[in-house]
């Protein structure tokens, strides 16, 4: 049984004093609930779910959990770049999350654009959506979405239908400490994106790329839209790909990426 989710447990481990820690039983969706309080939020925000019922992933997929089976928080964070200087964002903060964990002794690697991986199976989602304050100032907020499995229960890992990992038992136990310490290396890694933009985090990104020299293909709305050799990021965070027609980089947008010859793992997992 997961110890219950405490603010001072959670602030105890995360060294991050001025960041709000809030806890909610059961939401839709922490992103959405944070991103409807932008406008009356003072400070960094933290809001952790026991349980989501409605997690939501890029374009419209879900982040699937059973109550206790997932970490799943979101952190509303200021930041003083402009909404075009953003775009290596997601992938700083997987950067973050892997480096923390990490010292937690799990050897997680990054699948771009910013899906946390054990081997080839995904331990967490990443979904960063941002919003602009109407006021005078007009301040950016990034809505910093995490996912990440503490359990996989055999029902759940046949309703993911793909490849997914969890974190030890004894790790999952004590989820206060584990959140305080991604809370901390996250708001430690949002300062240096707004310091020093994603100059800081590309070479630790190509340090973590799960699929460095794997043949992926770039599938666009089910289709492939291409395909070739992933190399690693650029100075914007787009993937760079040798195709048989020389180093493309793709953006992320809402493009997914697969290993050529993944196969169709949901029949794998059904059948
Ligand atoms: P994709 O994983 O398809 O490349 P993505 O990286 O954009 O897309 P996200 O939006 O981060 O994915 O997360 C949604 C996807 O994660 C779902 O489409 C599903 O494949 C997978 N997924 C959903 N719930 C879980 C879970 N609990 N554990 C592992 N994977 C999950």
């Amino acid at each position: 049984m997961n110890v219950s989710l405490s603010v001072d447990a959670i602030a105890a481990g995360a060294a991050a004093a001025d960041v709000v820690i809030d806890i909610v039983g059961e939401t839709a969706s922490t992103n959405a609930d944070l991103l409807a309080r932008i406008g009356q939020l003072r400070q960094p925000t933290l809001l952790v779910a026991e349980s989501q019922t409605a997690g939501r992933g890029r374009a419209g997929r879900a982040w699937l959990s059973g109550a206790g089976d997932s970490l799943t928080f979101s952190l509303a964070w200021p930041l003083l770049r402009p909404m075009r200087e953003l775009a290596g964002l997601p992938l700083a903060v997987g950067v973050a999350l892997a480096e923390t964990l990490a010292q937690l002794d799990v050897p997680v690697r990054l699948k771009w654009p910013n899906d946390l991986l054990i081997g080839d199976a995904k331990l967490a989602g990443i979904l960063i959506e941002t919003a602009l304050e109407k006021n005078g100032d007009q301040q950016v907020w990034a809505v910093i979405g995490v996912g990440m499995n503490l359990a996989l229960p055999p029902a759940l890992a046949q309703q993911i239908g793909r490849p997914a990992a969890a974190l030890s038992p004894a790790l999952a136990q004590d989820r206060n400490h584990l959140l305080g310490r991604l809370l901390g290396g996250l708001a430690n890694a949002l300062r240096q994106f707004d310091r020093e933009g994603f100059a800081a985090f590309k070479a630790r990104w190509n340090g973590l790329h799960a699929w460095r020299g794997k043949t992926v293909q770039i599938i666009d709305q089910g289709r492939v839209e291409r395909e070739g050799v992933a190399t690693g990021v650029d100075d914007q965070g787009c993937l760079l790909i040798m195709t048989e027609n020389g180093m493309a980089p793709v953006l992320a947008g809402d493009v997914s990426l697969r290993m050529k010859d993944e196969g169709d793992v949901t029949h794998a997992v059904a059948g």
